[in-house]
């Protein structure tokens, strides 16, 4: 099958013919009909990720499609069902999973262990499954934990950015801040997560939702989703119009959706009394976040999110409910539908700021 491997730091993925493995007895084989391009596949493209670097790679999880076959202890799913792909895999049987926390699932169920052949190769040596899932391939060998079923009237290249930054977003506000009716919101960043968590919060019922980043379109993008103000941080003070647009309060819930410590600075900087920070992007391990003392409100929090603080089989077929219904829009979050050899203008799409998501889709 084709695939786009990526192979080392700052050079373009080249589209190989890589061998994927049949099914293992829990294991599903997925035909990939679309995949969106996240910003995490960026970072280690971009060189700034913290994966051990040495195998090729496929990338890409953010991925739907069709059952092709199913290991013989699958019983979840058959072949013609359609999946989301969810690197939130869950074991179901550890602390977090029990505790009602499987985004924080320990279990590690999600890649073959190392002592089994690898599911991914190209000319017999083993090529790295990223994230358990790489989408950015004609099929997806994953286990049957990492995915859920969908109804088949969804079209499914809206229904892969469920996967991954609609999840993340949407769960961000709805799951681990809770955001409430009537509270006051600023997000910080407006890319696919930031869109979402201001979809979040909009079907939240927040009445003011700040969005800020440095690129005009994406702030349209922004206040078509439901942002009711926009702040461009290229020319204004963010921290300043936040409070200027809150007549001085601060937001009760401001949110980073990048991965940038300046950013998680101006976000925890721009909050009210008894507000919550909450951190959705990934920073390097070695960021440090340094602000005055003073620049802390009284009782305020600062907490992170992980993939939206998940229990993605309850959350994807919901929040494609709310699709349906028209509440959570993911026609306007897919700027580009492209094939996968244009896998590097998308990248450099994602960073010029032109677009909420490319999706690659497949034949
Ligand atoms: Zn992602
Ligand atoms: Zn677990």
């Amino acid at each position: 099958m084709q695939a786009a491997v990526f192979r080392k730091p700052h050079e373009p993925l080249t589209i190989e013919a890589i061998d994927i493995d049949a099914p293992g007895r829990r294991e599903v084989l997925v035909r990939t009909a679309a995949s969106g391009v996240c910003h995490s596949d960026l970072h280690l493209v971009d060189g700034n990720g913290r994966f051990p670097l040495g195998d090729p790679y496929v990338l890409g999880h953010e991925g739907a499609g069709v059952v092709e076959a199913v290991g013989q202890d699958v019983t979840y799913v058959k072949p013609g069902d359609h999946i989301v792909a969810c690197l939130s895999g869950f074991c179901g049987a550890c602390q977090q999973c029990l505790a009602g926390h499987p985004n924080l699932c320990t279990g590690g169920i999600v890649l073959r262990p190392s002592s089994a052949s690898p599911r991914l190769t190209l000319n017999g040596s083993s090529v790295v499954q990223g994230f358990g899932i790489a989408s950015y391939a004609e099929k997806m060998l994953l286990h049957e934990n990492s995915l859920v079923r969908i109804d088949d009237d969804i079209p499914l290249d809206r229904a892969a950015l469920v996967g991954c930054g609609v999840l993340t977003g949407v769960g961000a506000a709805l799951r681990t801040a809770a955001v409430r009716a009537g509270q006051t919101v600023a997000v910080f960043g407006c890319g696919g997560v930031g869109l979402s968590i201001i979809q979040g919060a909009r079907i939240a019922g927040a009445r003011q939702i700040i969005g800020v980043d440095q690129f005009d379109s994406k702030l349209d993008m922004a206040r078509g989703l439901g942002a009711t103000h926009a702040v461009n941080s290229a020319q204004d003070d963010p921290v300043q119009a936040v409070r200027s647009l809150t007549r001085g309060a601060g937001v009760d819930h401001a949110f980073e959706a990048v991965g940038v410590a300046t950013l998680v600075r101006q976000a925890i900087e721009s909050l009210a009394i008894r507000g919550t920070a909450t951190i959705v992007g990934v920073l390097p391990p070695d960021a440090h976040i340094e602000f005055p003392w003073m620049a802390i409100r009284p009782e305020c929090r600062v907490q992170t999110s992980r993939m939206g603080s998940n229990q993605f089989r309850v959350d994807i077929p919901n929040y494609l409910e709310l699709y349906r219904q028209g509440r959570l829009q993911l026609d306007e979050m897919v700027t580009r539908r492209r094939p996968l050899p244009e896998i590097n203008d998308a990248f450099r799409a994602m960073k010029a700021g032109e677009v909420a998501r490319t999706v690659l889709v497949f034949e």
